[in-house]
């Protein structure tokens, strides 16, 4: 790998920065320029297909920007990367001298496109960057991972741009944490980028999603820039300037996953075992909440009465709401866990019921 990519490979946390798309020369090569002068950023993005929702909207400008990417780079130093979504882009993405590919969020949903990239990127050093599918199924975001490791790829990524959902929600993709949270679980040498701008879709957004990212414990960030944002032919709202960029990353607060204190670890290992503790409590009580929930099944059973009972379902859940307030529990938290332990004791009620 280039020098030049492998310190942004190997920094933490690691920077990407640029222009959703590329546009004209002028508008990449000044935005180049601009984000060269913050070193901490190690990678220049810019769309040059852009997998749009309909037609009619911007669909990147191919080739040319290449070509401007290419000049940026000559100018600034500063590696490049792509989106790639065919075995045509890899190849053309390549013959520019393209440092880093990234597949977007649409094509990671297609193990065909999943599969015909790696394909295309077999025996060639590059490092891959795979952003999550834009619907919340993490077994298709490890079948890309693993489809593209296959073929013996030694720097892989992953980058969280959020997922699609349904309504109205304050983000543009939600960020639906516990995804990335299990990704870094299954695979703790890969390196996990938040890309806030995706998540957020507005400019308001995007320093609490990046601290919520650096709080994880992420590897790095993926921030998109563009000189004239409101003017942009894709992303405006999200997009920011160079200047607006930097000030954003001297806000974060970095932090690190461990501690040298010996305080700061006795007093961690202290509150540490009263949770596990209070998990275990918790676990047994449920066991025995459950037993209760059996021995209702028998009695609804023998006396051939429904398993739901609609209005004493909805005074658990007030009385539960209720507590909750009182004790500092989100009401969001507290209706997911009793709605799913009022759908475990249906289920045990049901085995019962129905011996099955
Ligand atoms: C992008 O990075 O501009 C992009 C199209 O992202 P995503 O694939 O996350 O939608
Ligand atoms: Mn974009």
């Amino acid at each position: 790998m280039k020098e030049s990519v492998s310190r942004f490979w190997n920094n933490r946390p690691m920077m990407i920065s640029g222009p959703c798309s590329a546009e004209t020369a002028q508008q990449l090569i000044q935005t180049a320029k601009e984000i060269a002068q913050n070193p901490q950023i190690g990678l220049f993005r810019a769309g040059i297909w852009k997998p749009r929702t309909k037609p009619g909207m911007f669909e990147g400008v191919g080739e040319p920007g290449l070509i401007w990417l290419q000049e940026a780079k000559a100018l600034t130093g500063i590696p490049t990367t792509v989106e790639v979504a065919t075995a045509a882009h890899v190849e053309m993405a390549l013959r520019y001298e393209v440092d880093v590919l990234w597949i977007g969020a649409r094509t990671t949903t297609n193990p065909f496109s999943v599969q015909e990239i790696a394909s295309a990127v077999q025996g060639i050093d590059i490092p891959i960057l795979i952003k999550n599918p834009i619907n919340p199924d993490i077994e298709l975001w490890v079948g890309a991972l693993e489809r593209i490791e296959k073929t013996g790829k030694s720097h892989l990524g992953l980058i969280h741009r959020g997922f699609t959902e349904f309504g109205n929600t304050i983000y543009r993709n939600a960020p639906m944490w516990q995804l990335p949270i299990e990704m870094k679980r299954r695979y703790p040498n890969i390196p996990l980028i938040c890309d806030p701008s995706h998540i957020s879709g507005n400019r308001q957004l995007l320093q609490t999603v990046a601290q919520t990212s650096i709080d994880l414990d992420f590897s790095g960030l993926m921030i998109e820039a563009h000189i004239n944002p409101d003017e942009a032919w894709s992303d405006a709202a999200q997009q920011i300037t160079p200047a607006n960029l930097f000030v954003l990353l001297q806000q974060l607060i970095w932090r690190s996953v461990n501690s040298d204190s010996e305080n700061f670890q006795d007093s961690l290992t202290t509150l540490r075992a009263k949770i596990d503790e209070y998990d275990n409590q918790l676990i047994e009580m449920l066991g025995e909440r459950m037993k209760l929930a059996d021995q209702i099944g028998a009695f609804k059973k023998d006396n051939k009465i429904t398993i739901l009972q609609s209005e004493r379902w909805g005074q658990i859940l007030e009385k539960v709401l209720a507590k909750a307030s009182d004790i500092g529990l989100s009401d969001a938290f507290v209706r997911k866990y009793i709605e799913a332990v009022h759908l475990e004791s249906i289920h045990h009620q049901n085995k019962i019921m129905n011996n099955s």
